[in-house]
């Protein structure tokens, strides 16, 4: 495994092995790997002949600098991981070697963006599609792997990539959960031990809002009522939203008829945590 810090670097490796007939996968990270990130890797290492993962906490989609500061950074582990699931390069830029100077150009998504975590965290969007496309550009991969976790962000990637006419396929890889239901996340980690406790509430709210359309529920205040009551009993969960939008444009719908995803932000102390759950009406 090699590690490249520069673009040019790795530019030059990624070319070289597409020049070889090699397919090429990408998966960008923040770092501080855990098992949801292990998979969409150990995913691009069997699709792909070489894997390469990006590690860069991108300080333009933080919106609050003490989140940007407070990312845990793990690199040695991060390291170990990658060897251990065949990962063929790492890429690991710094923050000079990404933004050089200030920059003049950003990507900036539209409606798909504007509501749901684009409402409560603004720029963050734009900050994600702009190091991703930088990404892109820097290593030029057949296949990008993001995780259905962060659906929205998965969405404004592949809306970027369809504007923008960029020659890569989006995979999107299912969300890891811990056995209790909980999704896999490093903010985790800041859970205290009651808050822990009372993360899995968000997703048995979730699978409440999915059995209710599941049952042939397609009026959205229903579905959510039903997600509502179930974390309501939890005292202490603060939510953001929760919302039931277009599974492609992630504008909030009324009545279902087409794939929507249920997404939710909820508070756990100082913690923020996404969820959401995907749901196709069959034969209708
Ligand atoms: P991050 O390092 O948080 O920016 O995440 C890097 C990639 O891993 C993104 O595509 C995330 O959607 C994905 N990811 C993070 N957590 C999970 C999870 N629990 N399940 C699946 N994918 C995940």
């Amino acid at each position: 495994m090699r590690v490249i810090t520069t673009i040019a670097q790795v530019r030059e490796a990624v070319r070289e092995a597409r020049c070889d007939g090699q397919r090429v996968g990408l998966v960008p990270t923040m770092g501080a790997l855990h098992a949801g990130h292990e998979t969409l890797i150990a995913r691009s290492v069997a699709e792909c002949d070489v894997t390469v993962v990006s590690l860069f906490v991108n300080p333009i989609q933080f919106n609050q600098k003490e989140d940007f500061e407070k990312y845990p950074r793990t690199w040695e582990h991060d390291l170990a991981v990658c060897e251990r699931v065949g990962v063929g390069l790492v890429f690991a830029p710094s923050n000079e070697e990404m933004y050089p100077r200030p920059m003049m150009t950003y990507v900036e998504p539209g409606a798909v963006a504007e509501h749901l975590c684009g409402r409560f965290r603004p720029g963050h969007f734009r900050g994600v599609a702009t190091v991703v496309a930088k990404l892109f550009h820097a290593v030029e991969a057949d296949r990008a792997y993001f995780g259905e976790k962060d659906a929205q962000q998965l969405a404004v990637i592949q809306s970027m990539v369809s504007d923008l006419n960029m020659a890569v396929e989006i995979v999107p890889v299912a969300t890891v959960r811990e056995v209790d239901g909980v999704a896999m996340s490093s903010r985790n980690e800041r859970l205290s031990t009651a808050e822990r406790r009372a993360a899995p509430v968000l997703y048995a709210g979730l699978l409440a809002a999915l059995r209710r359309l599941e049952r042939g529920e397609r009026e959205v205040r229903w579905v959510r009522e039903a997600a509502l009551e179930v974390m309501e009993r939890e005292q202490l969960v603060r939510l953001e939203y929760l919302e039931v939008v277009d599974a492609v444009t992630m504008q909030p719908v009324e009545h279902v008829d087409g794939a929507v995803r249920v997404a939710l932000a909820a508070w756990l102390g100082r913690v923020r945590l996404i969820d959401n759950v995907g749901f196709v009406p069959h034969g209708e």
